[in-house]
Order: C-alpha cells, then sequence, then structure tokens
C-alpha cells in the first residue's frame, strides 16, 4: 500500500501501482470526470502514471493554470496529426504553449496559408471526435536516437531533453510523436480550439538555419471560453496603441529614427501627470532624486561587468578619440555619485531614485510601438542599506508599488520571486538572508507569489511584478532585484556602527519599468479614455453659434484659472458635429454653452460616455472635477 497525500492535507492509502486517474476516481466522480493530468510530488505527469510510493498527489483539472497548459499543448499535438496528414512531408520540429495557446514549428515546403486553417480545424475535430487515447511509451536515450535517426529536428530535441529516459506519445494507433509530456488523457478532453495565425520562424531563432513555419493556434475550455477570447482579441486591435496614439495625436515614429519614439504635445501632458504623481509618491517614501549622464567612458562598462554581458545590446560613441558608451542602465551612474563621498550606517536606507534615459538595442524585428523600443525612460531607484534593512526597504517598495499601480485602476496583480541560479557570485549566507528578506517581506505583505526557483541573475535573488489589464493581458512591469556584485565592483563602503568599512547592500527597484512602454499599456488598458488627471485635454467648451462665443470665453478663463486643461471649440460647425467631434478625441467633459447658460452662469455638462446631459452653475462643476483629479477616479 502507498499512503498518499492531498493536496487539503487528507490521507489515502492507494494499492502499489493505483495509477493518478484511479486515485481519482476514489475520491469522487466529480474529480475523475474534470481531472487531466496529476501531480505527482511536484511532478507533473499523466493521469496514467502508477504510484508506487508513498507520495504527495495533486490531481489536476482545467481550472488549474497547469491543466490548461496541458490542454493547450495537447491540442498542438493534435493540430500536428492533422497538419502531418493533410501534408504528409511534413517535418515535426518543436510544439510548446505559450500565453493563451500553443504553437508549433513545422519544416514543410509547401506554404501553410490562412486558406488552410479551416481544413486543419475540420480534421483536428475528428481526431478530437475520435477521442484517441495518449498512450507513453518510454526508451533509452540510446534506442530514441535510433529510432529517428535521419530525423534531424526530434534527435536534436532529445539531444536537449533532461535524463536518460525519453518518451513517446502515440495518438490512438498512427500518429506518435517525440514528447515528454504530460499530456491529456486522450484526444476528446481537448477543449474549442482554433488556428491563429502562420509566420516563419528560423530553427533556434539562428538566421543560418532553415525558416520554418510557426502555426499559432489557441485553445480553451469551452466554446464560451474561446469566444470570450476572440472578442477580448478584437477588442485589443481596436485599442492598439499604435493606431490610437496616431489617432489622437499623442506620439510618433519616424524611419529617421527607428525605434525611438517622438513624443508629441498632448503625449508629453500624459507623461508629465505621470512624472508629477511619480515624484509625488516618492517623496512620500523617502527617496531623493537625481540625474546621471546618458554618455560615459568605456571604462566604466568594464568596471560594471556591462562589457562582458550586455554589449551586443549597447550603443557607442567617441568623443575627442576616447571611447564612450551610451547607458544601457542608470546604476553605474548612480555609483558614482555615492562614491563622491563618505557615508556612514547612520544615513541608511539611502533611497536615490532616478528617471534616467536608457537605450537599449533591439533588432528591427522585435520593435512594437512604444512596447518594444531601443531608447526609454525607466523610473529607477537604487537603495543602499545594510543586510537587517532588506526586508524593511522591500516592504517599502512593494508598498509603494502597490500604490502606484491602483492610482492607474490595475487591481490584479501577481509576484514572482526568482532565486539563486546555478552560476552565481556571493557566498550562500548572503544569498539565504537576501531570499529569505524577500520571502519575509512578502510573507509579511501577505502576498501570494510563484517561486521561479534558480531563475535568479547571477548577482542576487530578484522578485518581479506583473499586473492584468482590462483584457486580463499580463504585463511585466516592476521589479526588485537585490545586488552583491556592483557596490563591491565599485568599490562602495559606508562606515558601520562598529567603525569599519563595509560593503553596502544595494538594491535595484523599477516599478513602471519603462515610461514608454507603460504609457502604451495605458493606452490600451483605458483604450485611450483617461482618466481626468491624465487626459491631455480634460474639458472642452463648445459654443452654440458665434452668439455664445464670448460666454465661451468666460468659462474658459474660470476653468484656466482652476488649472485645468480646457480647450473650446468656436468653428462654425453645428453643434452636434462638435459634441461628435469631441467625442472622437475622447474627451472626458464637455460643457455646452448658448443664451441660456449665459443668462444663468451655468454650463450644460456632457460626461464622456453618458448620454445624459445636465446643467449646472460653474463652481460646482470646478468642485466636482477638482475632486474627481485629487482623487485619480477612474
Ligand atoms: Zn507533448
Ligand atoms: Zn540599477
Amino acid at each position: 500500500m502507498a499512503k498518499v497525500a492531498l493536496p487539503d492535507g487528507s490521507k489515502l492509502e492507494v494499492a502499489d501501482g493505483t495509477t493518478a486517474g484511479q486515485l481519482a476516481e476514489q475520491i469522487g466522480t466529480g474529480l475523475a470526470k474534470a481531472a487531466i493530468a496529476a501531480r505527482i510530488n511536484g511532478e507533473l505527469v499523466d493521469l496514467s502514471t502508477p504510484i508506487n510510493d508513498n507520495a504527495d498527489v495533486q490531481i489536476i483539472t482545467l481550472k488549474d493554470s497547469e491543466g490548461i497548459n496541458i490542454m493547450r499543448h495537447s491540442c498542438a499535438h493534435v493540430m500536428a496529426e492533422a497538419i502531418c496528414s493533410i501534408w504528409p512531408a511534413t517535418k515535426l520540429v518543436y510544439g510548446p504553449t505559450v500565453e493563451d495557446g500553443f504553437y508549433y514549428d513545422i519544416d514543410l515546403d509547401e506554404p501553410i496559408r490562412p486558406s488552410d486553417f479551416q481544413r486543419i480545424e475540420e480534421k483536428m475535430r475528428e481526431i478530437v471526435k475520435a477521442d484517441k487515447p495518449f498512450i507513453r511509451t518510454e526508451m533509452s536515450r540510446a534506442e530514441a536516437l535510433d529510432k529517428l535517426a535521419g530525423n534531424k529536428y526530434k534527435t536534436d530535441n532529445i539531444k536537449h531533453a533532461d535524463g536518460d529516459v525519453i518518451s513517446f506519445y502515440l495518438q490512438g494507433d498512427g500518429f506518435e510523436d517525440l514528447c515528454r509530456g504530460p499530456h491529456l488523457p486522450s484526444t476528446g478532453k481537448v477543449g474549442s480550439f482554433k488556428i491563429m495565425s502562420v509566420a516563419g520562424a528560423y530553427w533556434h531563432g539562428d538566421p543560418t538555419q532553415k525558416m520554418l513555419q510557426r502555426v499559432y493556434g489557441t485553445c480553451w475550455p469551452t466554446q464560451k471560453d474561446l469566444d470570450d477570447y476572440l472578442t477580448r482579441l478584437e477588442e485589443a486591435k481596436k485599442r492598439d496603441h499604435r493606431l490610437l496614439g496616431k489617432q489622437l495625436d499623442l506620439f510618433s515614429f519616424n524611419e529617421a529614427a527607428p525605434g525611438f519614439a517622438f513624443m508629441h504635445a498632448k503625449g508629453m501632458i500624459i507623461w508629465n501627470a505621470i512624472v508629477d504623481f511619480w515624484r509625488a509618491v516618492h517623496n512620500k517614501y523617502g527617496y531623493q532624486e537625481i540625474k546621471t549622464p546618458i554618455i560615459l567612458n568605456e571604462q566604466l562598462w568594464h568596471k560594471s561587468g556591462h562589457w562582458d554581458n550586455y554589449k551586443e545590446n549597447m550603443y557607442f560613441t567617441n568623443i575627442d578619440g576616447v571611447g564612450y558608451a551610451i547607458k544601457p542602465m542608470n546604476c553605474p551612474g548612480g555609483c558614482l555619485v555615492y562614491k563622491t563621498r563618505q557615508h556612514s550606517y547612520r544615513e541608511f536606507p539611502m533611497r536615490i531614485a532616478e528617471l534616467g534615459l536608457v537605450h537599449r538595442h533591439e533588432a528591427s524585428g522585435v520593435m512594437h510601438g512604444l512596447f518594444r523600443v531601443r531608447q526609454f525612460t525607466q523610473d529607477d531607484a537604487h537603495i543602499y542599506c545594510t543586510p537587517e534593512q532588506i526586508e524593511q526597504e522591500i516592504i517599502g517598495v512593494i508598498e509603494l508599488t502597490f500604490e502606484m499601480y491602483r492610482a492607474f485602476g490595475f487591481e490584479d496583480f501577481h509576484i514572482e520571486l526568482s532565486t539563486k541560479p546555478e552560476k552565481h557570485i556571493g557566498s550562500d549566507q548572503i544569498w539565504d538572508v537576501a531570499t529569505n528578506a524577500l520571502k519575509d517581506a512578502l510573507k509579511h505583505k501577505a502576498i501570494e507569489y510563484k517561486i521561479n526557483e534558480g531563475d535568479g541573475a547571477f548577482y542576487g535573488p530578484k522578485i518581479d511584478f506583473h499586473i492584468k489589464d482590462c483584457l486580463r493581458r499580463s504585463w511585466q512591469l516592476g521589479t526588485i532585484q537585490l545586488d552583491f556584485s556592483m557596490p563591491a565592483r565599485f568599490n562602495l563602503v559606508y562606515t558601520d556602527r562598529d567603525n569599519t568599512e563595509k560593503t553596502p547592500v544595494m538594491i535595484h527597484r523599477a516599478v513602471l519599468g519603462s515610461f514608454e512602454r507603460f504609457i502604451g499599456i495605458l493606452i490600451e488598458h483605458y483604450g485611450a479614455n483617461f482618466p481626468l488627471w491624465l487626459a491631455p485635454e480634460q474639458v472642452r467648451i463648445l459654443a452654440i453659434s458665434e452668439k455664445s462665443n464670448d460666454y465661451a470665453k468666460v468659462v474658459r478663463d474660470k476653468l484656466k484659472d482652476a488649472q485645468l486643461r480646457c480647450g473650446m471649440d468656436l468653428s462654425d460647425e453645428k453643434i452636434n458635429a462638435k459634441i461628435a467631434k469631441a467625442h472622437s478625441e475622447k474627451l472626458p467633459y464637455m460643457l455646452v454653452v448658448g443664451p441660456k447658460e449665459a443668462r444663468s452662469n451655468t454650463v450644460n455638462v456632457r460626461i464622456r460616455g453618458d448620454k445624459e446631459t445636465r446643467t449646472v452653475v460653474i463652481d460646482d462643476f470646478l468642485r466636482t472635477v477638482k475632486q474627481e483629479i485629487v482623487e485619480k477616479k477612474i
């Protein structure tokens, strides 16, 4: 008998060799029906896997994100079978999951076109309907290499696989694919799917290799989930920040500077509103602000380690015959400021912020509006402290980060902690202190997080902050990175309580990440319907006819005095045309004024997205909107 511990803490005895699927049946028919895979002692496995020893077992269903991924990956195999049956010359390469779906790289000379998608989907539906079991077989590495001799892609996959046991999966009776699994018990469990696109992709991303075809698909538990996802995609297209940015005159790109954004006047209003807010919050949390040069001598980058580890992403220049680099990060410059004078433990923690303009090379193919650019402003800061202060500082950064995200209406965040990688510097003791400080800070804030074991930088552990936008897309924004390397490389010291010189702990952190990218995210999150505090033009006064122009100007002056960003439409257009124009420009407030309003010192208020209008006296209107701005109402 084997003793099984379930996630809820309950224990169960099962006969040796009981499979995870049979265990699910013992627990209950509901669970058995929903079960698609299992986690035995931390490892995801097929339901057909036997439990031979005492083990922790979790039955995985489609309610778990791992379950969704297993279904999507299984769907990739179904798509592979369908493609192979239509084009028998297809050579399969690799079929992983990606966010919201999966892809399969294939080598096939004949191009697959969008007009083929339906045919592939029909074939896939047949395979799903046939409810073929995924049957696992295992063999040694040598046997597997022998079996796939001549297939350069699959033998390469075997070379990249861990362990000595190589597994294959047979779908029913005909189609077999090399894969480590796990998969659904059978193809019938694949939910609702759709093939989305096909693109070229080099094998291993290497342009000297053959261009493969990468076929993307998506798969969801139900048709409704799939429909919702497709609706969200449509909505995302409408919200594309590149289109809205152009339409609303916020920013542009020019071939004179590929990957470098030109922020226009209206875009800068948003930018500056964020900067003002950023400064106020950082001031509240005890930060000081500095500014360091963007061009710094090459020698500094040798010292910082960037030359050896980051050179391909950097730009260089030459001044009077001396080599300089354009900074990709702000830290070395920050270290130079630190070194301009002596420091004592009494000053710690020192929180030094910088809105730093950095340049990082991106290949021309991956640039994407404001999301991927070559020059951006990072909302950076470096905290210098003692090891004992790490936890409290991390708590402070987490609080500041959440406060900032919430102000923009982001309530759904998740956090990932990356720990010590195999290749690292610094003693195990300092790693333990730092990693525990990060964990304790998260525990203190009662925050759940995911651990990425061994995924930290070689110089320290880190926490990443991810937010979800209104289309449920996830964005990594903030980072807290501990650094055991740079303070020593730059000989940073402080005088400790016992009068000895010590190396401070350095914490790098960014909250929004890149201003450019963050503004791109905001444009899409709000669909450019910016909350009042960010809106480039907050109010527009629309005169019913020329006769009311003078009163419009009186209202405009009052609004300007109240420091509202306000425009005026005194054109000859009919009032309905003026309203339509202001709507298309996503104005939060429109004030229609005519003779009636002029007589009573009122304005007729139209709120964005609201059909109702109401007439109020100007002072009341001012009070309401000023309150809305102070509260940063979304
Ligand atoms: Zn697989
Ligand atoms: Zn830094």
